[in-house]
């Protein structure tokens, strides 16, 4: 499944509808310390924004200044007019409270949607609210490649309020019978074994071999795993990818999606304080 060619659509699509949009979406991102890995991340925002038409604004806060900084800031920006969504880089240094600062967002700028009251929202189903990115991503694949998760049975490995639960929410939203694994699961395989759609997002190299994958599954792959410069998922995408009907890679599955999921919650956003 080819999340690039997938991505550059729904940009291209974000794109369009930001141009008719009578100020364009600008998106704030904040960075707080020198971490390498934000830097590339918030670098790939910053170039995403480009390709759509957002207008991106990157505020940089030393680690030690940004304890009393941060918070004025996100006041400032859930208050300015041209800034539509807002989201703040994590990991944050240590001691600084992610979860307050998640919190200070205002929940129709939350486009990372990491707020209790757009959690809520999802879950109870009672939109509109932004969604996830990364399992939105997912959704938006399954999709287009017209895989209906309805009275099917999904797996998703790892239950991470992030990436796993929503998974599993958004699946279960679409009918399918879904089983949430993680650490304490006993017999991992025997769960993944019975998935028509298998999703891992967990972080673990070679977690799922082709044994523990059923036949014509369709095997998601969100885990992240870095040797040197070399990028790999949780699956073994060769031998999986010989039993699945359908399989993302690692790079270029389900990583652009996530960001190309970010840009349009910014859209969404913009459209929403439009009309208020
Ligand atoms: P996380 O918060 O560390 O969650 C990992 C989950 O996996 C936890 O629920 C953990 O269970 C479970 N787990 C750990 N070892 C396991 C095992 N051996 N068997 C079954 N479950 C196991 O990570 P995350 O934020 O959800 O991210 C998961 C992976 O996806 C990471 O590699 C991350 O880099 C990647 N990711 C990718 C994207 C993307 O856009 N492609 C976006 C976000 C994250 P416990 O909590 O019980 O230990």
């Amino acid at each position: 499944m080819d999340g690039n060619a997938l991505a550059k659509r729904v940009r291209m699509d974000v794109k369009k509808q930001a141009a008719r949009l009578d100020a364009p979406p600008g998106l704030a991102v904040i960075i707080v310390g020198h971490n390498p890995a934000s830097e590339v991340y918030v670098a790939h925002k910053e170039k995403d924004c480009a390709r759509c038409g957002i207008v991106s604004h990157t505020y940089r806060l030393g680690e030690e200044a940004g304890q009393e900084k941060l918070p004025a800031l996100i006041h400032r920006l859930n208050n300015q007019p041209d800034i539509h969504g807002i989201l703040v880089q994590l990991p944050l240094p240590g001691g600084y409270g992610a979860e307050a600062v998640l919190q200070a967002i205002a929940p129709e700028k939350d486009v990372d949607a990491f707020h209790t009251v757009t959690a809520g929202k999802f879950y109870l189903n009672k939109g509109p609210t932004f969604l996830p990115c990364t399992p939105a991503g997912v959704m938006e694949l399954l999709d287009a490649y017209a895989i209906d998760p309805r009275g099917k049975h999904a797996v998703v490995v790892g239950h991470s309020n992030i990436v796993g639960k929503p998974m599993a929410m958004m699946l279960l939203q679409r009918d399918a019978t879904v089983t949430i694994c993680h650490i304490h699961t006993a017999d991992l395989a025997m769960h993944t074994r019975m998935a028509d759609i298998l999703v891992c997002a967990v972080g673990k190299a070679g977690l799922i071999t082709a044994g523990m994958v059923k036949p014509g599954a369709v095997v998601i792959d969100v885990g992240i795993n870095r040797d040197g410069n070399k990028i790999c998922g949780d699956v073994d995408f060769d031998a999986v990818g010989k039993i699945a009907s359908h399989i993302t890679p690692v790079p270029g599955g389900v990583g652009p999606m996530t960001r190309a999921m970010l840009m349009k919650n910014t859209l969404e956003a913009a459209k929403n304080i439009a009309t208020r």
